[in-house]
């Protein structure tokens, strides 16, 4: 009995001390297992410590991130092509939620919304990395919008003036022109110190191409940017595509620079949004989109804001584009994003076929915040010139049938059509603030009444040569001060008079056009 007791009590005191030297500590051991994949969902197990949107890696390298979690499962979706990944597969968590490359070193270049070039081999050289998903700057950490974010063209800078830190929205049916409006406003910046970042979103290759073709060409493309999730892209990867643009655009915000985001266009964001929902069956609500497709809108449009002068004072002015079907601007995407944003420019098909380029509705168009931020030179000339069109609209409604004896119409109907031809404009002949200035003077002043309508789109087209020739200190003055005075003015409205004579006399425009 004594014998057995010191015997237990030796291997107690061996196992206490053997004990004594294991290392107990736990080892988080992140490998989870794919359950099930298809289009593009994996459904895996294992990942007890997986967040929400944190970067998972797949065997082979494929990307994916977390979209929901279970108690027992989590989804996530893929990023890449994952046609090598398969039920059993291995998972690994990375702990970090999905990130892009900010920095200049992106100023140039086309990149996928994960940061990775698709230009050419070179690596970017990336300052940061950045979550996709940012917070949106607070009240305090605003500040009111001032300045204009021009965009050269004539109709959107004199009626609906964009302020840097807006928010406006480009829609219209299918090629009306909304990706045109989006481009010239970036090439516009060749003139400034706005940088640029477009976001294809389930766009055509074909369509991203000459986007960039065109920036290249005619813009600054040393400081654009280009985030492309084209068409055949995956969802996971149109998906993040926008969040992954503002986080980019916000770097140069936060630096107290100025930054433009197009976002082309949330109509597809909002199916891919859907898209994944119901892969991942999430109930659908109205139009089958998920109930959350507002607040995931909202949070993303959130970002673009003027910071205040303690933050630097940059400012990020977001163009997000949407498309609708037949003209319908009451459907749940547009609805959402007009009551998101701070107006919006509406392009119409009829229009659009008419010939009137860009196609811009006066009437539905609205820009709610930039007002106050056009230049006084332009706000002088242009106050007057929505009413003189909206009433000529309307005249020309009622006047189609029959002929017109009044004087006092007949001068207002010559006016609104002399405006229509002046608000026509090709795309990539984007006109200055003295060009736009010069233009609406001359119009208010009846200068164009007595050319035939065909003479005012030859001025427009070569009024900026012709000022740099003619009136070259008014041009940098107007450029300098955005200040108009009254010398100035006269002289603006002479050199375009002249202009008009001169083309009178050469091109003889027909006047029954
Ligand atoms: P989608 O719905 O396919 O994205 P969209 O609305 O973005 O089309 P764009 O691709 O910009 O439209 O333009 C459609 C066509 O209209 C293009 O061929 C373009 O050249 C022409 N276009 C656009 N703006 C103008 C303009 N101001 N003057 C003349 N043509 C224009
Ligand atoms: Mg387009």
């Amino acid at each position: 009995m004594t014998m057995q007791d010191n015997n237990s009590a030796d291997w107690l005191g061996r196992a206490r001390e053997a004990l004594a030297r294991t290392d107990l500590s736990v080892q988080a051991q992140s490998v989870g297992r794919v359950e099930r994949i298809a289009d593009g969902i994996a459904q895996v197990s294992g990942l007890p410590d997986v967040r929400l949107n944190e970067l998972l890696v797949f065997d082979g390298g494929c990307a994916g991130y977390a979209l929901t979690l279970d108690a027992d499962a989590i989804l996530a979706v893929l990023l890449d092509e994952g046609a090598a990944i398969q039920a059993g597969s291995k998972v690994t968590g990375t702990g970090a939620v999905v990130r892009v490359p900010v920095g200049s070193g992106l100023l140039g270049r086309v990149v996928d919304p994960l940061g990775r070039p698709i230009d050419r081999d070179e690596t970017i050289a990336a300052e940061a990395h950045c979550p996709i998903e940012r917070p949106a700057p607070t009240i305090i950490e605003r500040d009111l919008v001032s300045d204009p974010m021009e965009t050269g063209i004539l109709v959107v800078d004199s009626l609906f003036t964009l302020g840097r830190g807006q928010r406006e929205l480009i829609i219209g049916d299918r090629a009306t022109g909304k990706t045109s409006i989006a481009v010239d406003a970036i090439c516009n910046q060749k003139n400034s110190d706005v940088i640029c970042v477009y976001v294809a979103v389930g766009q055509r290759a074909t369509a991203v191409e000459r986007v960039i073709e065109a920036v290249r060409a005619h813009g600054a493309p040393e400081r654009c940017i280009f985030v492309v999730a084209s068409a055949a892209a995956s969802p996971g990867l149109q998906w993040i595509a926008p969040f992954a643009g503002f986080t980019i655009a916000e770097y140069f915000r936060d630096r107290g620079q100025h930054a433009l985001i197009v976002i082309d266009d949330m109509t597809k964001h909002a199916a891919t949004h859907r898209e994944l929902a119901l892969l991942t069956r999430e109930p659908p609500g109205r139009e089958a989109y998920p109930g959350d497709i507002f607040y995931v809108h909202a949070r993303m449009l959130e970002r673009a804001a003027k910071l205040s002068a303690e933050l630097g004072g940059g400012s990020l002015t977001a163009l997000p584009v949407a498309e609708t079907d037949a003209g319908n601007l009451s459907a749940y995407i547009p609805t959402n994003l007009i009551s998101i944003t701070d107006g919006q420019i509406v392009l119409d098909s009829r229009l659009f076929a008419a010939n009137q380029r860009p196609a811009v509705d006066v009437g539905t168009s609205v820009s709610r915040v930039g007002g106050k931020a056009q230049k006084p030179a332009l706000r002088e000339v242009s106050g007057r010139i929505r009413l003189d069109y909206s009433q000529f609209l309307e005249l020309e409604m009622f006047t189609r049938f029959g002929g017109i004896s009044d004087t006092r119409v007949k001068a207002q109907i010559t006016r609104g059509e002399r405006i229509r031809a002046l608000l026509v404009q090709p795309r990539l002949a984007n006109l200055r603030l003295a060009d736009q200035t010069a233009l609406l003077a001359a119009l208010a002043e009846g200068i164009f009444d007595d050319f035939p309508t065909a003479t005012v789109g030859i001025v427009r087209a070569r009024l900026p040569t012709w000022l740099d020739a003619q009136a070259a200190d008014a041009v940098a003055m107007l450029a300098n001060t955005g200040v108009l005075d009254e010398a100035v003015r006269r002289r603006l409205v002479a050199a375009v008079s002249a202009l008009g004579a001169d083309v009178a006399a050469t091109e003889q425009p027909e006047a029954a056009l």
